[in-house]
């Protein structure tokens, strides 16, 4: 289907390759290189991830997010073990029960917090909970920064829960589909949030943040890395071209463009949220932390906005409209969408 906009609110992956990203592609494209991942541009990306976490570190890069948490997560446990996720992870609600299928039947237990964020306490319970073995055992928790609705855990948040992992010797899965988002909002380094406060591994997203495809799967403790490259074969992730995967991440992180364009989107998002709040009848779910924006808006006024062409899903997250900026999302986007906006709230 055509949108008849040219820039739409529904996610970040409805919008195109950056041009940074674009031109590392036609550079990439200039002649042969040797194959599966074996090129200087794949080698030069894994140095600048080392350069970028200030740790040495085992990178890989996948085609998509789900590969990437599945595949990372597999690597974590084993097929009778079980992993704590949040209600509204990505992992539990938006994979098709790949990380379970990855893992040969590892089971999700769901832990819950305020705003999408675990709870440690909630942790401890599911690991309380049961101690025998007729109980999946739990082994791994997994964390989603920036959220699924938009709000980002402080580094001291993490770092609880770090240490609750630790005390019950879970290992620490972070699904940063949105990493650079919650970055660029909290104006830390990514050390502070990732290998500092106790993550064994990061699916750093790209897409999301305008590459074509690509994901990061980050290790920071080189054993748990060992044979990935054969999981990520086995599973069809291993990219023959991997050159044109890996050589837009060399230039994102090369000048910083990531956390630029990951900056710009939440900027954007944080106009759209004071426009919003200035409307009457417009309600508000959670914190705007990151790039998006969860409203609660009357049905009629839904339905006129997807009739005036807007695209926004209404089931991400827990409900409501989810509006997501990306890293092209215009400032004159923001006010054509706040004009309908109001437009339809006045509406008889
Ligand atoms: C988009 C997204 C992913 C990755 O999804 P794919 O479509 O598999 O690339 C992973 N986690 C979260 C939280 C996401 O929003």
């Amino acid at each position: 289907m055509v949108t008849t906009r040219s820039r739409q609110f529904a996610s970040d992956n409805y919008a195109g390759i950056c041009p940074e990203a674009m031109a590392a592609m036609m550079a990439a494209n200039a002649g042969h290189q040797r194959s599966y991942g074996d090129d200087p541009y794949t080698q030069r990306a894994c140095d600048l991830l080392r350069d970028l976490f200030e740790i040495d570190l085992q990178a890989f890069f996948v085609f998509n997010g789900t590969a990437a948490n599945s595949l990372a997560i597999s690597a974590l446990c084993q097929s009778y073990h079980s992993v704590i996720c949040g209600e509204l992870a990505h992992v539990e609600t938006d994979e098709c029960g790949a990380p379970e299928f990855f893992s040969n039947g590892t089971k999700m237990l769901l832990a819950s917090g305020q705003d999408a964020k675990i709870d440690p306490l909630s942790v401890e319970a599911i690991v309380r909970k049961r101690d025998d073995i007729h109980y999946p055992k739990p082994r791994v928790l997994s964390l989603t920064q920036a959220t699924e609705v938009g709000t980002v855990y402080t580094p001291e948040e993490l770092a609880a829960l770090g240490h609750m992992a630790r005390k019950h010797r879970l290992r620490v899965h972070m699904d940063g589909a949105r990493f650079a988002n919650a970055v660029a909002s909290l104006g830390v380094s990514p050390k502070e949030i990732t290998w500092q406060v106790g993550v064994d591994v990061l699916c750093f997203g790209g897409a999301k943040n305008g590459l074509a495809l690509g994901e990061a799967v980050v290790f920071f403790d080189a054993q748990l890395a060992e044979e990935f490259d054969y999981r990520c074969k086995q599973a069809g992730q291993l990219a023959s071209k991997m050159r044109f995967l890996s050589a837009p991440w060399v230039t994102m992180l090369e000048n910083g463009t990531w956390l630029r364009h990951a900056g710009h989107a939440n900027a954007m998002a944080a106009e759209l949220e004071a426009g919003l709040r200035a409307i009457d009848g417009v309600g508000f779910l959670f914190p705007r932390q990151a790039n998006s924006v969860f409203v609660q808006l009357p049905e009629r006024a839904i339905d006129s906005l997807h009739q005036l062409g807007w695209h926004f899903y209404t089931f991400i997250g827990a409900g409501g409209a989810r509006l997501m900026c990306s890293w092209d999302t215009q400032p004159e986007d923001v006010a054509a969408l706040l004009a309908d906006v109001r437009q339809v709230m006045a509406a008889p």
